[in-house]
């Protein structure tokens, strides 16, 4: 591509709200950068010791130190598993696990089959479901012989919500679909009464986003909904604090995450995966969810967070790429912006492109703009650490609350 046909990172109407393709992505100038990893000092709440090194790479170590890997990890992963069969005797199932498609959920229901485990395989469908996340899913469930429960969410809901929160301002428009991967969780662990939900976040493979980027309550969304939704909502529900003291302390549901106990940073579950269950790769990194491309085209230009950066610094420590490999990608356009990719999603959200444009415009706010229930949190620090480490609440929430 040559530099007339360079974008000047506008939206042209005519041409629809995406800009022309661009090549490359300059590094940040004169912006200091951790000297291990690749995230710099615009990420939020980011420090950096005498050596440079950042606080996202001293509680990557801390965690490595927290959740070991190997036999260590194999031999609690089968103490975990005892008590979780334990919970779930005369019950027609030991636990739930989340599962869109992707290759962290399908290798998280595997394991947990291996571990002699009887999940219930929970699917949250906000409507963006690409075709090969779906097969994947069937696929894994018939081979693996798990019963997988779907919920659906009202499109008519799921499309304003999402738009509540393009037009609240703030950077992650995913936020509602979070809520609704949480009720459907929950919830079902509590009508099955299934006491354990069964995590796939690893932070050794995606790391932590900071706080800022993507921070989500029960508080925060009511607020949104109040102020930027414009039909009634009659099918959606909330997380509330009350249902998590329910979920928590009635109904005694307790999250382990799986993936804290065993090395899933490289290419080798993505072939163990596609050797065994014939599983696909959705062809880049989250493919498996189409709106993503807006989500990352939105803010990546509105807000300048690249949401590759995180990954990619974990990978780094990891040492499954070089911080060289990691910068250099950082440097290119993601390929889920393609601007088809995008012109779709805002066709399907029914956002026109001069409506586009005026939201790309408007101030940047964060939740900390809005009402929500962080100051509380804040007030119950340590309990929440105890709760934490205690697997009551997830592992490294401490961690994300407080310290990224
Ligand atoms: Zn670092």
């Amino acid at each position: 591509m040559d530099a007339a046909t360079a974008s000047t990172g506008s939206v042209d109407a005519k041409r629809g709200p995406h800009p022309r393709r661009v090549d490359r992505v300059p590094l940040k100038q004169g912006v200091q950068y951790c000297t291990r990893c690749v995230l710099d000092a615009t990420v939020p709440r980011i420090r950096f010791d005498a050596e440079g090194v950042c606080n996202h790479c001293h509680v990557h170590d801390r965690l490595n130190r927290l959740f070991p890997t190997g036999e260590e990890g194999e031999r609690f992963l089968r103490r975990m598993a005892e008590k979780i069969r334990r919970s779930g005797r005369g019950k027609p199932y030991d636990c739930v696990v989340g599962l869109s498609g992707g290759r962290d959920t399908c290798y998280c229901l595997y394991k947990t089959k291996q571990l002699g485990l009887r999940p219930l395989a929970v699917h949250f469908d906000n409507g963006w479901d690409s075709e090969i996340a779906k097969s994947n899913i069937r696929r894994i469930c018939t081979k693996l012989d798990v019963d997988l429960h779907t919920i659906i969410a009202d499109w008519e809901e799921s499309r304003e919500l999402t738009n509540s929160t393009i037009r609240a301002s703030v950077p992650y428009i995913d936020l509602t679909d979070d809520i609704g991967i949480i009720v459907a969780l929950y919830g079902t662990a509590a009508r099955e009464g299934v006491r354990w939900i069964i995590h796939s976040h690893s932070f050794r493979a995606e790391g932590i986003n900071p706080l800022l980027w993507n921070y989500v309550d029960g508080r925060f969304v009511r607020s949104l909904i109040r102020r930027f939704c414009r039909i009634p909502l009659k099918h959606f529900r909330n997380a509330d604090l009350s249902d998590f003291l329910y979920w928590v302390f009635v109904k005694r549901i307790r999250t382990f995450t799986i993936t804290n106990y065993y090395q899933d940073a490289g290419p080798e579950i993505d072939e163990f995966l596609k050797r065994e269950f014939g599983w696909e790769s959705t062809g880049g990194w989250h493919f498996d969810n189409e709106i993503f491309g807006l989500q990352c085209y939105y803010s990546r230009h509105k807000f300048g967070i690249d949401w590759r950066v995180i990954e990619l610094a974990a990978l780094v420590r990891e040492g499954v790429i070089s911080r060289d490999e990691a910068l250099e990608e950082l440097q290119r356009v993601p390929p889920i912006e393609d601007p088809e990719i995008v012109n779709y999603a805002l066709k399907k959200q029914g956002i026109s492109a001069e409506e586009f444009a005026e939201l790309m415009a408007a101030e940047p706010k964060y939740f900390t703009d809005y009402p929500s229930y962080y100051p509380l949190l804040k007030a119950f620090k340590y309990p929440i650490k105890l709760l934490c480490r205690m697997n009551v609440l997830p592992p490294h929430g401490y961690e994300k609350y407080f310290e990224l």
